[in-house]
């Protein structure tokens, strides 16, 4: 099945392909088995202007379109999560600024973070508000043209790595406000009192650092504030309706990569005689496979088309698309390990690695519980 893209947006899925198939996927099982952020490969994504895709050419950017960010997220998933990270986070990151940001504030920040001169962040989640992003107590106070900044944040992708941070922090009196006394800063890294705790040792994505950041009395002038303070949330939230499009394209790639071992595997592997892809059982599943995964892509290249377009269903769409490409990535990676037998378990075929990889992607952005509660809070504002 084929999506209407433009001549840039295919242009773009080449690209990546091409330079994933050629220099991401020999290294995609040693940054897993490492555990260490590939700086190799950011800086080949700097070099090839793919760090550039989220943002406008008035910013230092080369496209601006999000089913862009879509393809070529999807692309590098497919031989690499951990590499499609280092794009989605330089995404989610900067997403705060492109959509709350003044436009004195997206020429200072925007063009180092296009060229992959600097890295961003997005830092919401803390140890006691995950689900319940509104109920975080990291809190700043203003003091004539500064902010002070105190608390900590939890989880965050690319926290130690990152230049750039968007930290959430409430700005009501006493720390104990309601989700709108919410604001949205861009930290640097350099600002004293900014410190990187523990680097969490996961399942999945472990060449994706998941930091702990603190924040000790970090003076953080007025002008980096974005959009009127207490809209932090919103804009928060706003962010999340753009990024979970690239979550599900994650989610998509890691199941086109895993299914695309299975087949091949499917086709050398011979038992009873014959190969065993002339077996009815290994069929079907391949047959369900692959009908989840054109599914998931229509649905995800939809959710990127929807915010190109601006639609107002972006909402909803985002959150499906997400909810659902997770959800093939994880039936889609098991299944092929199944496929691949006992060999399926083991690291020197990648589908484990895939295996992993996926279940982050039913996680983060907004579990897929949290995907459909606002689903169901969509359809229910629909139905009056
Ligand atoms: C590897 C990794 C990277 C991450 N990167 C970032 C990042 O860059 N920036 C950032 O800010 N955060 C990040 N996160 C945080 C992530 O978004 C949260 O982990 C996620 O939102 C869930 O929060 P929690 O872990 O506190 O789980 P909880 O909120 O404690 O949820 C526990 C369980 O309860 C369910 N649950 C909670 N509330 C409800 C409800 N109302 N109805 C039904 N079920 C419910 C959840 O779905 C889940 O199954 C990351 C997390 C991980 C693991």
């Amino acid at each position: 099945m084929n999506f209407e893209l433009s001549d840039e947006q295919r242009a773009i899925q080449q690209l990546v392909h091409d330079l994933c198939i050629e220099s991401v996927e020999p290294r995609a099982a040693e940054i897993d088995a490492k555990g260490e952020f590939p700086w190799d490969i950011k800086d080949l994504f700097a070099r090839h202007d793919i760090l550039g895709i989220p943002f406008p050419p008035e910013y230092g950017g080369v496209s601006g379109s999000a089913l862009a960010v879509v393809l070529a997220i999807e692309e590098i998933s497919k031989v690499c999560a951990n590499s499609s990270l280092i794009l989605s986070v330089q995404s989610l990151g900067s997403l705060p600024i492109v959509l709350g940001g003044t436009d004195e504030q997206k020429r200072r920040f925007l063009p180092p973070l296009a060229s992959g001169e600097k890295l961003a962040a997005y830092a919401l989640t803390e140890p006691g508000s995950g689900s319940d992003a509104g109920g975080m107590r990291t809190h700043a106070v203003r003091h004539g043209d500064t902010y002070v900044l105190n608390g900590s944040k939890t989880f965050i992708t690319g926290g130690s790595v990152a230049d750039t941070i968007v930290v959430f922090a409430r700005t009501d009196r006493d720390g104990q406000g309601e989700a709108r006394d919410i604001s949205a800063f861009v930290v640097e890294k350099m600002m004293p009192g900014f410190r990187v705790g523990k680097l969490e040792k996961k399942l999945g994505i472990r060449g994706s650092p998941t930091a702990q950041l603190f924040f000790e009395d970090v003076a953080i002038p007025a002008a980096n504030l974005l959009g009127p303070e207490g809209e932090g949330f919103k804009l928060a939230m706003r962010v999340l309706d753009h990024s979970r499009p690239g979550i599900a394209a994650q989610a998509l790639g890691i199941a086109e990569g895993a299914f695309a071992v299975a087949r091949r595997y499917a086709a050398q592997r011979k038992q009873f005689g014959k190969p065993i892809n002339e077996f009815q059982g290994i069929q079907f599943m391949l047959a369900d496979m692959a009908t989840a995964i054109e599914a998931a892509r229509m649905l995800t290249y939809a959710a990127g088309d929807a915010l190109d377009r601006r639609l107002k269903t972006i909402t909803v769409t985002s959150s499906m698309a997400k909810v659902f490409a997770s959800d093939v990535a994880m039936r889609v990676t098991t299944d092929a390990v199944q496929v691949l037998g006992g060999y399926g378990y083991l690291r020197d075929f990648p589908v484990e690695r895939m295996m992993r990889d996926a279940k982050i992607t039913q996680i983060y952005e907004g579990t897929n519980e949290i995907q459909r509660l606002v689903i169901a809070r969509e359809l229910l504002k629909e139905a009056g």
